[in-house]
Protein backbone atom coordinates (compact mmCIF):
# COMPACT_ATOMS: atom_id res chain seq x y z
CA UNK A 1 0.00 0.00 0.00
CA UNK A 2 0.86 3.85 -1.05
CA UNK A 3 1.95 7.14 1.46
CA UNK A 4 -2.10 8.07 1.99
CA UNK A 5 -3.02 10.95 0.72
CA UNK A 6 -4.46 13.65 2.23
CA UNK A 7 -7.06 16.69 0.63
CA UNK A 8 -9.38 19.10 2.08
CA UNK A 9 -11.50 18.24 -0.77
CA UNK A 10 -11.80 14.13 -1.96
CA UNK A 11 -14.55 14.34 -5.12
CA UNK A 12 -15.77 10.68 -6.11
CA UNK A 13 -16.59 10.65 -9.62
CA UNK A 14 -15.28 12.90 -12.49
CA UNK A 15 -18.34 13.42 -14.80
CA UNK A 16 -19.77 17.33 -15.11
CA UNK A 17 -20.54 17.45 -11.52
CA UNK A 18 -17.55 15.89 -10.30
CA UNK A 19 -15.53 18.29 -12.31
CA UNK A 20 -17.34 21.28 -11.49
CA UNK A 21 -17.50 21.11 -8.56
CA UNK A 22 -13.48 20.02 -8.10
CA UNK A 23 -12.45 22.96 -10.10
CA UNK A 24 -14.95 25.17 -8.53
CA UNK A 25 -13.25 23.91 -5.17
CA UNK A 26 -9.37 24.51 -6.17
CA UNK A 27 -10.55 27.96 -7.54
CA UNK A 28 -11.48 28.81 -3.82
CA UNK A 29 -8.11 27.83 -2.58
CA UNK A 30 -8.82 24.14 -1.51
CA UNK A 31 -6.66 21.04 -2.12
CA UNK A 32 -8.77 19.09 -4.19
CA UNK A 33 -9.18 15.11 -4.96
CA UNK A 34 -10.93 13.86 -7.69
CA UNK A 35 -11.18 10.05 -7.57
CA UNK A 36 -12.76 8.52 -10.98
CA UNK A 37 -12.49 4.63 -12.33
CA UNK A 38 -11.36 5.83 -15.90
CA UNK A 39 -8.15 7.67 -17.09
CA UNK A 40 -10.23 10.87 -17.97
CA UNK A 41 -12.57 12.92 -16.29
CA UNK A 42 -16.06 14.14 -18.17
CA UNK A 43 -17.76 11.16 -16.94
CA UNK A 44 -20.75 9.53 -18.64
CA UNK A 45 -21.87 12.92 -20.48
CA UNK A 46 -18.57 13.93 -21.87
CA UNK A 47 -17.85 10.47 -23.03
CA UNK A 48 -20.91 8.10 -23.25
CA UNK A 49 -23.79 10.76 -23.00
CA UNK A 50 -24.51 14.19 -23.95
CA UNK A 51 -21.47 15.15 -26.05
CA UNK A 52 -21.21 11.95 -28.43
CA UNK A 53 -24.51 11.54 -28.89
CA UNK A 54 -24.96 15.26 -29.78
CA UNK A 55 -22.04 15.24 -32.48
CA UNK A 56 -24.03 11.89 -33.70
CA UNK A 57 -27.21 14.13 -33.99
CA UNK A 58 -25.68 16.85 -35.92
CA UNK A 59 -24.50 14.30 -38.40
CA UNK A 60 -28.59 13.27 -38.81
CA UNK A 61 -29.49 16.64 -39.36
CA UNK A 62 -27.45 17.34 -41.98
CA UNK A 63 -28.33 14.32 -43.81
CA UNK A 64 -31.96 15.24 -42.83
CA UNK A 65 -31.32 18.20 -44.63
CA UNK A 66 -30.08 17.71 -47.22
CA UNK A 67 -32.32 15.25 -48.48
CA UNK A 68 -35.08 17.53 -47.35
CA UNK A 69 -33.91 20.37 -49.77
CA UNK A 70 -34.64 17.81 -52.61
CA UNK A 71 -38.50 19.08 -52.27
CA UNK A 72 -37.12 22.42 -52.80
CA UNK A 73 -35.12 22.13 -56.07
CA UNK A 74 -31.65 21.28 -54.56
CA UNK A 75 -30.77 17.58 -54.75
CA UNK A 76 -27.86 15.67 -53.36
CA UNK A 77 -27.11 12.51 -53.57
CA UNK A 78 -27.90 9.82 -51.30
CA UNK A 79 -25.70 9.63 -48.73
CA UNK A 80 -22.66 7.33 -48.62
CA UNK A 81 -22.20 6.40 -44.88
CA UNK A 82 -18.54 5.29 -43.86
CA UNK A 83 -19.70 4.27 -40.21
CA UNK A 84 -15.93 3.66 -39.78
CA UNK A 85 -14.98 7.68 -39.96
CA UNK A 86 -18.42 8.63 -38.31
CA UNK A 87 -17.69 6.64 -35.01
CA UNK A 88 -13.73 7.94 -35.60
CA UNK A 89 -15.11 11.64 -35.79
CA UNK A 90 -17.04 11.43 -33.23
CA UNK A 91 -14.43 9.45 -30.73
CA UNK A 92 -12.19 12.34 -31.47
CA UNK A 93 -15.22 15.07 -30.25
CA UNK A 94 -14.96 12.67 -27.37
CA UNK A 95 -11.25 12.69 -26.46
CA UNK A 96 -11.35 16.81 -27.33
CA UNK A 97 -12.90 17.32 -24.69
CA UNK A 98 -10.94 14.87 -22.08
CA UNK A 99 -7.96 16.59 -23.31
CA UNK A 100 -9.28 19.85 -22.49
CA UNK A 101 -10.69 18.86 -18.69
CA UNK A 102 -7.19 17.15 -18.12
CA UNK A 103 -5.76 20.26 -18.81
CA UNK A 104 -8.24 22.45 -16.45
CA UNK A 105 -7.39 19.45 -13.90
CA UNK A 106 -4.00 20.25 -14.11
CA UNK A 107 -3.80 24.20 -14.16
CA UNK A 108 -5.79 23.62 -10.81
CA UNK A 109 -3.83 21.26 -9.54
CA UNK A 110 -6.75 19.09 -9.29
CA UNK A 111 -5.36 15.57 -8.50
CA UNK A 112 -6.67 12.36 -10.65
CA UNK A 113 -6.75 9.42 -8.49
CA UNK A 114 -7.60 6.46 -10.94
CA UNK A 115 -9.32 3.70 -9.63
CA UNK A 116 -12.27 2.54 -7.79
CA UNK A 117 -13.13 4.63 -4.45
CA UNK A 118 -14.97 3.09 -1.49
CA UNK A 119 -15.58 4.76 2.07
CA UNK A 120 -13.86 2.94 4.42
CA UNK A 121 -14.24 5.35 7.63
CA UNK A 122 -16.43 8.70 7.74
CA UNK A 123 -12.46 10.79 7.14
CA UNK A 124 -11.38 7.80 4.69
CA UNK A 125 -11.55 6.42 1.57
CA UNK A 126 -9.66 3.31 -0.14
CA UNK A 127 -9.36 3.21 -4.23
CA UNK A 128 -8.23 0.20 -5.98
CA UNK A 129 -5.54 1.52 -8.25
CA UNK A 130 -3.85 -0.86 -11.11
CA UNK A 131 -0.93 -0.18 -8.77
CA UNK A 132 -2.53 -1.61 -5.65
CA UNK A 133 -4.66 0.33 -3.25
CA UNK A 134 -4.51 4.21 -2.69
CA UNK A 135 -5.64 5.58 0.71
CA UNK A 136 -7.41 8.68 1.19
CA UNK A 137 -7.66 10.68 4.12
CA UNK A 138 -10.09 13.80 3.17
CA UNK A 139 -12.07 16.82 5.19
CA UNK A 140 -14.86 16.77 3.02
CA UNK A 141 -16.32 14.95 0.47
CA UNK A 142 -18.49 15.36 -2.69
CA UNK A 143 -20.52 12.09 -3.82
CA UNK A 144 -20.80 12.72 -8.00
CA UNK A 145 -21.04 8.66 -8.70
CA UNK A 146 -23.75 9.77 -10.96
CA UNK A 147 -26.03 6.73 -12.83
CA UNK A 148 -25.96 3.84 -15.22
CA UNK A 149 -28.16 2.26 -17.45
CA UNK A 150 -30.93 -0.19 -16.21
CA UNK A 151 -30.57 -2.95 -17.67
CA UNK A 152 -34.46 -5.15 -17.49
CA UNK A 153 -34.20 -8.76 -15.92
CA UNK A 154 -34.44 -11.79 -18.17
CA UNK A 155 -33.32 -10.62 -21.19
CA UNK A 156 -30.37 -11.95 -22.94
CA UNK A 157 -27.32 -9.48 -21.85
CA UNK A 158 -24.12 -10.99 -22.82
CA UNK A 159 -25.51 -10.93 -26.26
CA UNK A 160 -23.58 -8.01 -28.31
CA UNK A 161 -26.97 -7.48 -29.66
CA UNK A 162 -28.59 -5.90 -26.83
CA UNK A 163 -27.84 -2.99 -26.33
CA UNK A 164 -27.51 -0.10 -23.58
CA UNK A 165 -26.82 3.73 -24.67
CA UNK A 166 -22.90 3.19 -23.91
CA UNK A 167 -23.08 0.15 -26.80
CA UNK A 168 -25.37 2.16 -29.10
CA UNK A 169 -23.00 4.99 -29.27
CA UNK A 170 -20.30 2.60 -29.37
CA UNK A 171 -21.95 2.24 -32.91
CA UNK A 172 -20.57 -0.89 -33.69
CA UNK A 173 -22.42 -1.60 -37.10
CA UNK A 174 -25.59 -0.03 -38.66
CA UNK A 175 -28.49 -2.72 -37.97
CA UNK A 176 -31.11 -3.23 -40.81
CA UNK A 177 -33.56 -3.37 -38.09
CA UNK A 178 -33.12 -1.63 -35.19
CA UNK A 179 -35.81 -1.76 -32.03
CA UNK A 180 -35.63 1.10 -29.36
CA UNK A 181 -37.25 -0.13 -25.97
CA UNK A 182 -38.59 3.15 -24.43
CA UNK A 183 -39.78 6.35 -26.31
CA UNK A 184 -37.93 8.77 -23.76
CA UNK A 185 -35.12 11.48 -24.28
CA UNK A 186 -31.73 8.92 -24.90
CA UNK A 187 -34.08 6.17 -26.84
CA UNK A 188 -35.37 8.90 -29.33
CA UNK A 189 -31.97 11.04 -30.04
CA UNK A 190 -30.45 7.28 -31.25
CA UNK A 191 -33.65 6.62 -32.88
CA UNK A 192 -32.72 9.76 -34.74
CA UNK A 193 -29.02 8.91 -35.42
CA UNK A 194 -29.88 5.26 -36.27
CA UNK A 195 -32.58 6.15 -38.34
CA UNK A 196 -30.32 8.68 -40.56
CA UNK A 197 -27.55 6.21 -40.67
CA UNK A 198 -29.97 4.14 -42.55
CA UNK A 199 -31.58 1.84 -39.92
CA UNK A 200 -35.29 0.36 -39.96
CA UNK A 201 -35.93 1.75 -36.73
CA UNK A 202 -39.30 0.59 -34.31
CA UNK A 203 -39.85 2.28 -31.03
CA UNK A 204 -41.57 0.87 -28.18
CA UNK A 205 -43.10 2.87 -25.18
CA UNK A 206 -44.89 1.52 -22.45
CA UNK A 207 -46.74 5.30 -21.39
CA UNK A 208 -49.15 6.35 -24.15
CA UNK A 209 -47.11 9.25 -25.52
CA UNK A 210 -43.23 9.49 -26.41
CA UNK A 211 -40.97 11.21 -24.34
CA UNK A 212 -43.57 11.12 -21.29
CA UNK A 213 -43.39 13.76 -18.38
CA UNK A 214 -43.71 16.45 -21.35
CA UNK A 215 -46.60 17.95 -22.11
CA UNK A 216 -48.88 16.01 -25.23
CA UNK A 217 -49.02 18.85 -27.43
CA UNK A 218 -45.31 19.68 -27.37
CA UNK A 219 -44.28 15.98 -28.65
CA UNK A 220 -47.08 15.53 -30.99
CA UNK A 221 -44.91 17.12 -34.10
CA UNK A 222 -42.35 14.72 -33.20
CA UNK A 223 -44.53 11.67 -33.17
CA UNK A 224 -46.19 13.13 -36.29
CA UNK A 225 -42.72 13.20 -38.23
CA UNK A 226 -41.13 9.67 -36.25
CA UNK A 227 -44.87 7.84 -37.24
CA UNK A 228 -44.19 8.42 -40.81
CA UNK A 229 -40.42 8.04 -41.11
CA UNK A 230 -40.13 4.72 -38.70
CA UNK A 231 -40.69 1.24 -39.29
CA UNK A 232 -43.60 1.66 -36.48
CA UNK A 233 -44.07 3.19 -33.20
CA UNK A 234 -46.02 1.50 -30.66
CA UNK A 235 -46.96 3.28 -27.73
CA UNK A 236 -48.92 1.62 -24.91
CA UNK A 237 -47.22 -1.10 -25.40
CA UNK A 238 -44.66 -3.73 -23.51
CA UNK A 239 -41.48 -5.81 -24.43
CA UNK A 240 -42.61 -9.15 -22.72
CA UNK A 241 -39.65 -11.05 -23.85
CA UNK A 242 -36.21 -10.90 -25.72
CA UNK A 243 -35.00 -14.15 -27.01
CA UNK A 244 -31.54 -14.63 -28.79
CA UNK A 245 -31.87 -16.46 -31.87
CA UNK A 246 -28.67 -17.10 -34.22
CA UNK A 247 -30.83 -14.72 -37.01
CA UNK A 248 -31.70 -12.20 -34.80
CA UNK A 249 -33.39 -10.97 -31.10
CA UNK A 250 -36.94 -12.08 -31.47
CA UNK A 251 -38.97 -9.77 -29.66
CA UNK A 252 -42.61 -10.44 -28.26
CA UNK A 253 -45.03 -7.67 -27.70
CA UNK A 254 -47.33 -6.96 -25.21
CA UNK A 255 -50.69 -4.73 -25.31
CA UNK A 256 -53.89 -3.87 -27.41
CA UNK A 257 -52.91 -3.88 -30.81
CA UNK A 258 -49.73 -5.47 -29.77
CA UNK A 259 -47.97 -6.35 -33.32
CA UNK A 260 -46.80 -10.48 -33.50
CA UNK A 261 -43.38 -11.28 -32.32
CA UNK A 262 -40.71 -10.10 -34.75
CA UNK A 263 -36.69 -10.48 -35.43
CA UNK A 264 -34.49 -7.53 -34.77
CA UNK A 265 -30.61 -7.19 -35.64
CA UNK A 266 -30.05 -5.08 -32.56
CA UNK A 267 -32.01 -3.70 -29.63
CA UNK A 268 -31.62 -0.93 -27.75
CA UNK A 269 -32.95 -0.59 -24.41
CA UNK A 270 -33.21 2.65 -23.16
CA UNK A 271 -35.91 2.98 -20.51
CA UNK A 272 -33.96 4.94 -17.59
CA UNK A 273 -31.07 5.19 -15.43
CA UNK A 274 -30.26 4.05 -11.56
CA UNK A 275 -27.91 5.83 -9.55
CA UNK A 276 -24.77 4.62 -8.76
CA UNK A 277 -24.89 4.24 -5.05
CA UNK A 278 -24.26 0.83 -4.20
CA UNK A 279 -20.85 -0.35 -3.74
CA UNK A 280 -19.46 3.25 -2.27
CA UNK A 281 -19.49 2.29 1.45
CA UNK A 282 -22.03 4.55 2.39
CA UNK A 283 -22.36 2.47 5.96
CA UNK A 284 -18.89 3.52 6.73
CA UNK A 285 -20.02 7.33 6.85
CA UNK A 286 -23.30 6.38 8.51
CA UNK A 287 -25.37 7.08 5.11
CA UNK A 288 -27.81 4.98 3.40
CA UNK A 289 -29.60 5.49 0.35
CA UNK A 290 -33.46 5.52 -0.03
CA UNK A 291 -35.09 2.43 -1.60
CA UNK A 292 -34.43 3.99 -5.22
CA UNK A 293 -30.74 4.19 -4.64
CA UNK A 294 -30.67 8.20 -3.78
CA UNK A 295 -28.67 9.62 -1.79
CA UNK A 296 -30.78 12.58 0.05
CA UNK A 297 -29.28 16.21 0.23
CA UNK A 298 -30.71 19.27 1.20
CA UNK A 299 -30.73 22.80 -0.88
CA UNK A 300 -26.97 23.37 -0.37
CA UNK A 301 -26.06 19.80 -1.08
CA UNK A 302 -25.23 18.23 2.12
CA UNK A 303 -25.99 14.76 3.10
CA UNK A 304 -27.43 13.43 6.77
CA UNK A 305 -23.61 13.42 7.62
CA UNK A 306 -22.39 17.02 7.32
CA UNK A 307 -18.93 16.82 6.04
CA UNK A 308 -20.03 14.43 3.09
CA UNK A 309 -22.45 16.54 0.00
CA UNK A 310 -23.70 14.74 -3.01
CA UNK A 311 -24.69 16.32 -6.70
CA UNK A 312 -25.84 15.03 -9.71
CA UNK A 313 -27.47 11.56 -11.29
CA UNK A 314 -27.11 10.00 -7.45
CA UNK A 315 -28.80 12.42 -5.63
CA UNK A 316 -32.51 11.91 -8.00
CA UNK A 317 -34.04 13.33 -10.96
CA UNK A 318 -33.79 14.95 -13.17
CA UNK A 319 -30.50 13.12 -14.60
CA UNK A 320 -29.31 16.49 -16.16
CA UNK A 321 -25.61 17.55 -16.65
CA UNK A 322 -26.70 21.02 -16.33
CA UNK A 323 -28.19 20.17 -12.99
CA UNK A 324 -24.84 18.38 -11.89
CA UNK A 325 -22.75 21.26 -12.25
CA UNK A 326 -24.90 23.71 -10.85
CA UNK A 327 -25.22 21.21 -7.80
CA UNK A 328 -21.44 21.41 -8.12
CA UNK A 329 -20.89 24.44 -7.76
CA UNK A 330 -22.83 24.61 -4.59
CA UNK A 331 -21.50 22.10 -3.03
CA UNK A 332 -17.39 23.87 -3.54
CA UNK A 333 -18.89 26.53 -2.32
CA UNK A 334 -20.76 25.55 0.68
CA UNK A 335 -17.09 23.54 1.76
CA UNK A 336 -15.32 27.26 1.44
CA UNK A 337 -18.00 28.88 3.97
CA UNK A 338 -20.06 30.43 1.18
CA UNK A 339 -23.67 31.42 1.98
CA UNK A 340 -25.26 29.80 -1.17
CA UNK A 341 -27.75 27.08 -1.69
CA UNK A 342 -28.91 25.44 -4.97
CA UNK A 343 -32.20 27.18 -5.88
CA UNK A 344 -33.51 27.22 -8.94
CA UNK A 345 -36.21 27.85 -10.13
CA UNK A 346 -36.69 25.33 -13.10
CA UNK A 347 -34.30 23.22 -14.59
CA UNK A 348 -34.57 22.59 -18.64
CA UNK A 349 -35.55 19.25 -20.34
CA UNK A 350 -34.62 18.84 -24.05
CA UNK A 351 -34.62 16.08 -26.64
CA UNK A 352 -32.74 16.70 -29.53
CA UNK A 353 -34.70 14.89 -31.79
CA UNK A 354 -35.94 16.05 -35.12
CA UNK A 355 -38.11 18.47 -34.45
CA UNK A 356 -36.26 19.48 -30.77
CA UNK A 357 -38.67 19.30 -27.65
CA UNK A 358 -37.48 21.39 -24.80
CA UNK A 359 -39.66 22.50 -22.25
CA UNK A 360 -38.85 24.15 -18.89
CA UNK A 361 -40.58 24.97 -15.41
CA UNK A 362 -44.24 24.22 -15.08
CA UNK A 363 -45.91 21.86 -17.63
CA UNK A 364 -49.39 22.22 -18.44
CA UNK A 365 -50.14 18.74 -17.40
CA UNK A 366 -48.61 19.07 -14.10
CA UNK A 367 -50.83 22.73 -13.75
CA UNK A 368 -53.78 20.85 -14.06
CA UNK A 369 -53.02 18.33 -11.94
CA UNK A 370 -52.32 21.19 -9.27
CA UNK A 371 -54.87 23.46 -9.84
CA UNK A 372 -52.85 26.32 -10.78
CA UNK A 373 -54.83 29.11 -12.17
CA UNK A 374 -52.87 29.42 -15.37
CA UNK A 375 -53.16 31.04 -19.04
CA UNK A 376 -51.63 29.38 -21.61
CA UNK A 377 -50.82 30.49 -25.60
CA UNK A 378 -49.44 28.46 -28.48
CA UNK A 379 -48.09 30.26 -30.73
CA UNK A 380 -47.88 27.90 -34.05
CA UNK A 381 -44.15 28.48 -35.93
CA UNK A 382 -46.96 28.08 -39.18
CA UNK A 383 -47.51 31.85 -38.56
CA UNK A 384 -43.19 32.23 -38.37
CA UNK A 385 -41.76 33.42 -41.85
CA UNK A 386 -38.53 32.13 -40.39
CA UNK A 387 -40.10 28.74 -39.84
CA UNK A 388 -41.68 28.53 -43.15
CA UNK A 389 -38.42 29.21 -44.86
CA UNK A 390 -36.56 26.74 -43.40
CA UNK A 391 -39.77 24.27 -44.31
CA UNK A 392 -40.03 23.57 -40.45
CA UNK A 393 -44.00 24.41 -39.96
CA UNK A 394 -44.61 22.39 -37.23
CA UNK A 395 -43.12 23.63 -34.42
CA UNK A 396 -44.70 25.56 -31.97
CA UNK A 397 -44.43 27.82 -28.55
CA UNK A 398 -46.07 27.52 -25.85
CA UNK A 399 -46.00 29.79 -23.00
CA UNK A 400 -47.77 29.66 -19.67
CA UNK A 401 -48.19 32.32 -17.14
CA UNK A 402 -50.12 32.63 -13.78
CA UNK A 403 -53.45 34.36 -13.97
CA UNK A 404 -53.01 37.11 -11.63
CA UNK A 405 -49.33 37.77 -11.51
CA UNK A 406 -49.09 37.41 -15.30
CA UNK A 407 -45.03 36.16 -14.51
CA UNK A 408 -44.16 32.82 -16.97
CA UNK A 409 -44.35 30.03 -15.23
CA UNK A 410 -43.46 27.43 -17.70
CA UNK A 411 -42.46 27.46 -21.47
CA UNK A 412 -42.04 24.27 -24.12
CA UNK A 413 -40.65 24.61 -27.62
CA UNK A 414 -40.55 22.04 -30.24
CA UNK A 415 -38.96 22.68 -33.61
CA UNK A 416 -35.63 23.37 -34.72
CA UNK A 417 -33.69 24.39 -31.91
CA UNK A 418 -35.61 24.56 -29.55
CA UNK A 419 -32.98 23.28 -27.23
CA UNK A 420 -31.30 27.16 -27.57
CA UNK A 421 -34.42 28.74 -27.39
CA UNK A 422 -35.48 27.68 -24.15
CA UNK A 423 -33.01 29.16 -22.23
CA UNK A 424 -34.81 32.73 -22.92
CA UNK A 425 -37.75 31.55 -20.84
CA UNK A 426 -35.81 30.29 -18.42
CA UNK A 427 -34.30 33.48 -18.29
CA UNK A 428 -37.72 34.61 -17.91
CA UNK A 429 -39.11 32.59 -15.91
CA UNK A 430 -36.22 33.22 -13.23
CA UNK A 431 -35.78 37.04 -13.69
CA UNK A 432 -39.54 37.34 -12.76
CA UNK A 433 -40.49 38.38 -15.68
CA UNK A 434 -44.59 38.63 -16.84
CA UNK A 435 -45.86 38.31 -20.28
CA UNK A 436 -45.78 41.73 -20.97
CA UNK A 437 -42.29 41.98 -20.74
CA UNK A 438 -41.65 39.45 -23.08
CA UNK A 439 -43.68 41.15 -25.42
CA UNK A 440 -42.36 44.51 -25.24
CA UNK A 441 -38.85 43.29 -25.48
CA UNK A 442 -37.72 43.79 -29.17
CA UNK A 443 -36.39 40.33 -30.95
CA UNK A 444 -35.06 40.21 -34.42
CA UNK A 445 -36.82 39.30 -37.23
CA UNK A 446 -37.24 37.09 -38.68
CA UNK A 447 -36.10 34.53 -36.40
CA UNK A 448 -37.07 31.52 -34.58
CA UNK A 449 -36.74 33.43 -31.13
CA UNK A 450 -39.45 35.78 -32.24
CA UNK A 451 -42.18 32.70 -31.26
CA UNK A 452 -41.51 33.68 -27.88
CA UNK A 453 -42.15 37.20 -27.62
CA UNK A 454 -45.39 36.17 -30.28
CA UNK A 455 -46.64 33.97 -27.46
CA UNK A 456 -46.46 36.06 -24.99
CA UNK A 457 -47.89 38.73 -27.11
CA UNK A 458 -50.90 36.17 -27.53
CA UNK A 459 -51.76 35.37 -24.27
CA UNK A 460 -53.16 38.55 -24.22
CA UNK A 461 -54.86 39.40 -27.69
CA UNK A 462 -53.65 39.37 -30.92
CA UNK A 463 -50.30 39.82 -32.98
CA UNK A 464 -50.10 42.26 -35.75
CA UNK A 465 -46.65 41.76 -36.56
CA UNK A 466 -46.79 38.03 -37.88
CA UNK A 467 -44.54 36.37 -40.29
P1 LIG B 1 -21.74 10.91 -14.26
O1 LIG B 1 -21.56 11.68 -15.49
O2 LIG B 1 -22.51 9.65 -14.30
O3 LIG B 1 -20.28 10.61 -13.71
C1 LIG B 1 -20.06 9.81 -12.60
C2 LIG B 1 -18.64 9.30 -12.66
O4 LIG B 1 -18.34 8.67 -11.43
C3 LIG B 1 -18.40 8.26 -13.73
O5 LIG B 1 -17.35 8.69 -14.59
C4 LIG B 1 -18.03 6.99 -12.96
O6 LIG B 1 -17.03 6.22 -13.62
C5 LIG B 1 -17.52 7.55 -11.67
N1 LIG B 1 -17.68 6.64 -10.52
C6 LIG B 1 -18.84 6.19 -10.00
N2 LIG B 1 -18.59 5.42 -8.92
C7 LIG B 1 -17.26 5.40 -8.77
C8 LIG B 1 -16.39 4.78 -7.84
N3 LIG B 1 -16.86 4.04 -6.82
N4 LIG B 1 -15.06 4.97 -7.97
C9 LIG B 1 -14.58 5.72 -8.99
N5 LIG B 1 -15.34 6.33 -9.90
C10 LIG B 1 -16.67 6.17 -9.79
N6 LIG B 1 -27.76 15.28 -19.90
C11 LIG B 1 -27.94 16.52 -20.37
O7 LIG B 1 -28.03 17.45 -19.59
N7 LIG B 1 -28.01 16.76 -21.72
C12 LIG B 1 -27.93 15.77 -22.63
O8 LIG B 1 -28.00 16.02 -23.84
C13 LIG B 1 -27.74 14.45 -22.16
N8 LIG B 1 -27.64 13.43 -23.04
C14 LIG B 1 -27.42 12.17 -22.57
C15 LIG B 1 -27.31 11.13 -23.47
C16 LIG B 1 -27.09 9.84 -23.04
C17 LIG B 1 -26.96 8.73 -24.03
C18 LIG B 1 -26.97 9.59 -21.63
C19 LIG B 1 -26.71 8.22 -21.12
C20 LIG B 1 -27.09 10.62 -20.73
C21 LIG B 1 -27.32 11.92 -21.18
N9 LIG B 1 -27.45 12.98 -20.28
C22 LIG B 1 -27.65 14.23 -20.76
C23 LIG B 1 -27.37 12.79 -18.82
C24 LIG B 1 -25.99 13.20 -18.29
O9 LIG B 1 -25.01 12.43 -18.94
C25 LIG B 1 -25.92 13.00 -16.79
O10 LIG B 1 -26.96 13.70 -16.17
C26 LIG B 1 -24.60 13.50 -16.22
O11 LIG B 1 -23.50 12.84 -16.81
C27 LIG B 1 -24.57 13.30 -14.72
O12 LIG B 1 -23.39 13.79 -14.21
P2 LIG B 1 -22.80 13.27 -12.83
O13 LIG B 1 -21.59 14.12 -12.58
O14 LIG B 1 -23.85 13.22 -11.81
O15 LIG B 1 -22.38 11.76 -13.07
Amino acid sequence: ESASINTEVLVLGGGPGGYTAAFRAADLGKKVVIVERYGVLGGVCSNVGCIPSKALLHLAHTIHNAKEAAAHGVSFGEPQIDVDKVRAWKDKVVAGLATGLKGLAKQRQVQHVQGVGRFVAPNQMEVQTAEGVQRIVFENAIIASGSKPVKLPGMPWGDPRLMDSTDALALADIPKRLLIVGGGVIGMEMASVYHALGSKVSVVELASQLIPGCDPDLVRPLTLKVKKEYENVLLSTKVAKIEAKPEGLEVTFEGEGAPAPSLFDRVLVAVGRKPNSADLGLEALGLKADERGFIAVDNQQRTAVSHIFAIGDVVGNPMLAHKATHQGKVAAEVIAGHKVAFQALAIPSVAYTDPEVAWMGLTETEAQAQGVEYEKAVFPWAASGRAAGMNRKEGLTKILCDKNTQRVLGAGITGVNAGDLISEAMLALEMGADVEDIGLTIHPHPTLSETFAFAAEMVHGSITDLY
